[in-house]
């Protein structure tokens, strides 16, 4: 950047001036008297969100079986009037939408969204602790929190005396975790896409943090098949657990590159009949992550020629693709990651920008401009002790409320 700066300083002064007006325009925008009364309403707002963070937690929503956190999701924007109630309603997939429509129809459509399902089975005991700084549950910042804040979001705009230039659609959406593939959010693309300019993901945790890029992840399933035998009578021939043992060994031996940062896990395994039977079958479930699609691809490649040089006579290996998660990214110097990066530093906080892995993965590979935003900082995600803190919330959601202000007052083709 700096080389760049050097070369062409009339680019570098002229986006220095363009920064300067960004950074005024978050501030400018916070001092509005319908922000000013936005931000009173957040604080008295408080309590009823803590309390909406704990309610949708403690409706269970496994990966799939989202249907009752997403009935409560659009009860409650049901009840806002001042939504484009024609506009609310849930998919087959348990997508719930409503929109806030903006005063130019012209423009195009900001997309929030938040993820309503967790990594968590219906037997999962949905206890919540809560102390003077933390509150302690399963599924509590993933993404519960995140869901909170998207319909405080929607109630607290929609009831103001802000007026957005652009829709706002407000996208309670499923199947982020696990195998959902970021089904939900593709067929929310599916269906709003077309009028759709930027979008913003908010996962409950990770406040400060800024992800502009999505990680390509590929999921694959190895299955290996033999004729099986008596462990007495047949020694000898091949076992099914063997050969998948061999395999999983010389996988593990795999030394991805740093840069693009590359990543392997043989995540679960599974196979054999009995301790006195050699093994007909035998599976394992890899998961490969890259920054990059090419690291990606170079990295199955190196599996998938494992995979041939372990192939021999009575040894069958089976390959299934169970997951898929595409890759794209957002530039640093993207008006949206700019307005990110304004608000947070207008906030005290230090941005970080990274790489992840979320719902932002899908609409990225679309090409829609996409920045995935947290709301508190938090820890022990995807286990039944994760937790959040109380007081950094505040923060996050007036973030968000400032983001989205600014965001749908960005020009309709700002690069
Ligand atoms: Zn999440």
């Amino acid at each position: 950047m700096h080389l760049k700066l050097r070369r062409k300083p009339e680019i570098g002064l002229r986006r220095l001036r363009l920064l300067e007006l960004r950074l005024s325009d978050v501030a400018q925008l916070a001092a509005t008297p319908a922000f000013s009364t936005l931000r009173a309403a957040l604080q008295a707002y408080q309590a009823r969100l803590l309390a909406e963070t704990v309610t949708i937690q403690q409706i269970a929503s496994p990966t799939f079986e989202e249907s009752e956190r997403a009935a409560y999701v659009q009860a409650r924007l049901a009840a806002l009037s001042a939504l484009d109630q024609s506009s609310v309603c849930t998919d087959d997939l348990y997508n719930v939408y409503a929109c806030l429509r903006g005063n130019d129809p012209s423009r195009p459509a900001l997309l929030v969204s938040a993820h309503t399902d967790t990594v968590f089975s219906r037997q999962t005991s949905l206890s919540v602790k809560q102390t003077a700084e933390t509150l302690c549950g399963a599924g509590i910042g993933d993404n519960s929190l995140g869901v909170a804040a998207l319909l405080a979001a929607a109630e607290l705009l929609s009831q103001s005396h802000v007026r957005l230039p652009s829709d706002v659609w407000f996208v309670a959406n499923s199947r982020e975790e696990g195998l959902g593939n970021l089904d939900g959010i593709r067929a929310v693309y599916a269906r709003l896409g077309r009028c759709l300019g930027r979008a913003i993901v908010i996962e409950g945790m990770a406040l400060g943090h800024v992800y502009i890029g999505g990680i390509a992840v590929k999921r694959l399933r190895i299955a290996c098949y033999t004729e099986g035998g008596h462990s007495w009578l047949h020694f000898g021939r091949p076992s099914a657990i063997h050969h998948l043992m061999r395999l999983g060994a010389q996988i593990a031996a795999l030394r991805p590159p740093e840069s693009p940062r590359s990543t392997y896990n043989i995540g679960v395994i599974e196979g054999g009949r009995s301790v006195n039977s050699i093994a007909a079958e035998a599976s394992l479930l890899l998961d490969l992550r890259s920054e990059t699609r090419e690291g990606l691809a170079a990295l199955e490649r190196s599996v998938l020629n494992l995979i041939d040089l372990n192939r021999t006579n009575g040894v069958r290996f089976e390959v299934t693709t169970i997951g898929e998660r595409p890759s794209g990214s957002i530039p640093r110097s993207h008006p949206l990651v700019q307005l990110a990066h304004e608000t947070l530093t207008y906030l005290g906080i230090q941005p970080i920008f990274e790489h992840g892995s979320t719902d932002a993965n899908a609409l990225l590979a679309h090409g829609l401009p996409t920045i995935t935003i947290g709301i508190t900082r938090g820890g022990n995600a995807h286990r039944e002790d994760e937790f959040i803190e109380i007081a950094p919330i505040l923060d996050g959601v007036w973030q968000l409320l400032l983001l989205i202000g600014a965001a749908a007052h960005l020009p309709a083709h700002p690069d």
